[in-house]
């Protein structure tokens, strides 16, 4: 799950890969040592990264925003294209250099990237002190002792139970206002071009409690806006049975019931109105009416599904091992607008040039664009990843010239299609969450209406974290303008 990245609604795998990563901020809590921590790729491992400044703040870390200053650096890497390898390779060399300086440094590989390259890193090119896999960074304290008395450490091991309920994400350069949290691991997908279920294990889903516990604990730190985060949200699916009963706490004993994704919308929603809650990703062929309906109930659910399609035809589709074709995803698009309404926005992820891809079946990935019009997308030309399904199956046989060139028709109709919707939004009256400054320019603030579409607003008598009902006024294909019409309004 790639993204949620602010500011960036169209992007190219190649664009992405100069602008989706995050790094920790300066934090001085009284605490000895300094982690600088770097997170790559999907939104899943931003919120990765969180849990890990936790357990490290734990260990007595406070994270710093220099590398150079710290006593241990992290990469929380991505593997899901090529090009984010590559970029993580780079950034090892960088952190040597850092790393002669200051001898007692130790540096770490983090995430999906660890079991695949360990013996490499570790062991070959000797770039790194210890390599953890998304399942062990409860052991990052013992690893680092370990690295400090010069051993390797490693730990790669993929749990089916650790969804870390119990620990309290640090927000890692938070804009105090939206936060990530994680409500399942791992995918049992297995989508032919992917390698999240072999990088993050199989899926599991986390106790609804802590989840909502953490909504409320945000709230009332003044987050106005949490999104739900999991591979495939829609099979959410938690029950005492399953998780374990003995582990248990009275009050969890007493759900007797299954808790599905619907049902836990709910329980989110129901924790402040003045809480907006956000999702993704969502799995076309889990996506049920039951959530539809639950979305329309509250007001403070955002009307905005991710729902990617990776790709128009339905052989590239089966061949991609989505388990839904063409008619199938234009049916669920169409239960969306139908229950929710034209407004409710929508966006997908596409792949093009897929093993075997015919000129022919990628116009059928333009005709379902037309035929959607998605507000915004996340587009990738084809990478092949050793392992997974496809590199097994299928030759990488579409040429990376046609690769690219059919990625720039994807992103030229993505623009299109976006202008066109935004024009729809011209002179209506929303409400917006206002997330800060716009980063172009600080008379301006920047918000998102509920379709996650950023809106611009001259700077007034209101900050972060407010509700403005706005007009607007123009727009461009990635961004709304408006004008505020009443600060703070009353949420029904
Ligand atoms: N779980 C989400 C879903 O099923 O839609 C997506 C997760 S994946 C981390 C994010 C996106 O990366 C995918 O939707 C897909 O478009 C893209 N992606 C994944 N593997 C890829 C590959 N091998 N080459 C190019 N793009 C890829
Ligand atoms: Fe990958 Fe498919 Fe799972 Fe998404 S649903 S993470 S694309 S295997």
């Amino acid at each position: 799950m790639n993204n949620l990245i602010a500011d960036i609604d169209i992007i190219s795998g190649e664009e992405a890969k100069a602008t989706d990563y995050r790094t920790s901020a300066d934090e001085n809590t009284g605490k000895t040592r300094k982690l600088y921590i770097e997170s790559y790729g999907c939104a899943m491992n931003f919120a990765d990264s969180e849990v890990v400044a936790a357990i490290m703040k734990d260990g007595g870390f406070d994270t710093t925003s220099d590398f150079y200053k710290a006593d241990v650096i992290f990469l929380n890497t991505c593997s899901i294209r090529e090009k984010a390898e590559l970029t993580v390779r780079k950034r090892l060399t960088d952190f040597q250099r850092a790393k002669k300086a200051k001898p007692g440094m130790t540096i770490g590989v983090l995430g999906c990237m660890a079991e695949r390259l360990k013996d490499k890193f570790l062991e070959e090119e000797k770039l790194v002190d210890i390599v953890v896999g998304p399942d062990a960074y409860r052991d990052l304290p013992n690893l680092i002792s370990s690295a400090e008395d010069g051993q390797k450490g490693v730990n790669t091991f993929l749990s089916r139970e650790e969804t870390y309920a119990d620990i309290s994400p640090v927000r890692l350069n938070s804009n105090g206002v939206t936060a990530f949290v994680s409500i399942m691991r791992g995918c049992d997908n297995m989508c032919s071009f992917c390698v999240v279920p072999f990088t993050r294990g199989r899926e599991r889903s986390r106790d609804p409690h802590s989840i909502v516990e953490e909504a409320r604990d945000l709230f009332s730190k003044g987050f106005k806006e949490v999104t739900l985060l999991g591979q495939n949200v829609d099979s959410y699916k938690w029950s005492p049975e399953e998780n374990n009963k003995a582990r248990l706490n009275k009050k969890e004993k007493e759900v007797s019931t299954v808790i599905n994704f619907a049902n836990l919308l709910e329980m989110v929603a129901q924790v402040n109105p003045a809480l907006r809650v956000r999702f993704s990703t969502s799995h076309p062929k889990d996506i049920t009416d039951e959530v539809l309906y639950t979305i329309k109930k509250y007001d403070n659910i955002c009307k905005y599904i991710h729902l990617p399609a990776q790709s128009g035809n339905s052989r590239v589709l089966e061949m991609m091992n989505r388990t839904y074709s063409r008619e199938w995803y234009l049916e669920r698009v169409s239960k969306i607008k139908a229950i929710l309404g034209e407004e409710c926005g929508i966006s997908s992820d596409f792949i093009t040039g897929f093993c075997s891809e015919t000129e022919e079946e990628h116009q059928d990935t333009l005709s379902l664009m037309d035929i959607v019009k998605f507000d915004f997308s996340y587009m990738f030309y084809y990478s092949e990843r050793p392992g997974t399904l496809a590199a097994k199956k299928y030759p990488d046989d579409i040429s990376m010239e046609v690769k690219k060139q059919r990625l720039s028709e994807v992103i030229k109709k993505q623009s299109e299609t976006s202008l066109l919707r935004n024009k729809l939004d011209l002179g209506k009256e929303q409400i917006i969450l206002v997330e800060g400054e716009s980063k172009k320019s600080a008379s301006d603030y920047k918000g998102r209406n509920s379709a996650n579409k950023v809106v611009i607003v001259p700077a007034g008598n209101y900050t972060k974290g407010d509700y403005l009902k706005v007009k607007i006024t123009d727009c461009t294909p990635a961004t709304l303008f408006g004008e505020v019409i009443e600060i703070n309004p009353e949420l029904s």
